[in-house]
């Protein structure tokens, strides 16, 4: 990328003045997100029109700056909604991908009462069949899963195991909602005794841990080190990490992104739905452009698949 085509990206040339750049992925981002719980949270509770009509300007803002693929992370029993998503794909003009697995996270409150009595391989055979069949007419490209701190809960092991399972079977990188660098380890660790390349995981909202040493030690064994949730109070931090890391060798092994949106369900008018062009218009341009090709191109599709 040449340096003009980087500062078009940030907007400080204008679109006519450079060739338009398409390509950049946005790893972790949600267009909708519903906090009620696993027994609540449903399409019932939304008015899908609204979502779309608010979400749809937001698409096309980044789809105009060059972004070819968002990567939407909310799990089932969350707000995933795969239909809703592949209508503003369409008619946004970029590719939105959806997800399989289950979130644990926040003490297993958006688990739904299957995912504590079935096994991992069980759960392991529903996502399986929705990577396979796909699910609202979208294929799910990557499996998202949350777990707690480390020590790691029983069920939050399982659903390392069942994620483990069915990133064998088909292939798609795990991406892991993980409480901290202890947690993460432990997953690599499990991940290794079931016979999972560290390379399909994605420490996801790897920017909560303070030491630097702990994402070194991910990215060498191999694991993908995501710091997301870039916003303008938290970039200076975020780009410590990203620096901090390519010192120790872990450039191709890092992943950027926003963490940004979303439509809050069971708030007027959705609530404060933040767009996400924060990181193309303002982080981008802090960046050398090998960077920006490496974290927002290479390293996406060398994770993620094209
Ligand atoms: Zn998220």
């Amino acid at each position: 990328m040449t340096r003009r085509e980087w500062l078009r990206l940030a907007g400080a040339v204008p679109a006519a003045a450079a060739p338009r750049i398409s390509g950049w992925i946005l790893v972790h981002e949600h267009i909708l997100v519903d906090f009620a719980g696993a027994d609540l949270a449903g399409p019932h509770r939304y008015d899908r029109q609204e979502v779309f009509r608010l979400a749809l300007p937001k698409l096309k803002e980044i789809a105009a700056l060059g972004c070819r693929r968002l990567q939407e992370c909310t799990p089932n029993f969350l707000g995933r909604d795969p239909g809703l998503l592949a209508r503003l794909a369409e008619a946004a003009g970029l590719e939105i991908w959806t997800n399989t697995g289950l979130y644990g996270a926040r003490n297993h409150i958006f688990l739904p009462g299957y995912a504590r009595t079935e096994t991992a391989a069980q759960l392991a055979r529903r996502w399986i069949a929705e990577a396979r069949d796909g699910v609202g007419g979208l294929r799910p490209r990557f499996i998202k899963i949350g777990v707690n701190q480390a020590p790691l809960h029983p069920l939050d092991r399982k659903l390392v195991q069942a994620a483990a399972l069915t990133s064998r079977e088909t292939g798609l990188a795990i991406a892991s909602h993980t409480g901290g660098g202890a947690a993460a380890l432990e997953q690599l660790e499990m991940l290794d005794a079931a016979g999972v390349e560290a390379r399909r995981f994605v420490w996801v909202h790897a920017q909560n841990e303070r030491d630097h040493a702990l994402h070194a030690r991910a990215a060498k064994a191999g694991a993908w080190v995501e710091f997301d949730a870039i916003q303008a109070a938290s970039a200076d931090w975020h780009l410590t990490c990203v620096r901090k890391l390519a010192a120790a060798g872990g450039r191709a092994r890092t992943l950027i992104s926003q963490d940004s949106g979303w439509y809050h369900v069971g708030e007027p008018g959705g609530g404060d739905f933040r767009g996400y062009a924060y990181l193309f218009r303002d982080f981008v341009p802090r960046l050398e452009p090998g960077e920006v090709q490496a974290l927002l191109m290479d390293n996406p599709i060398a994770c993620f698949g094209r």
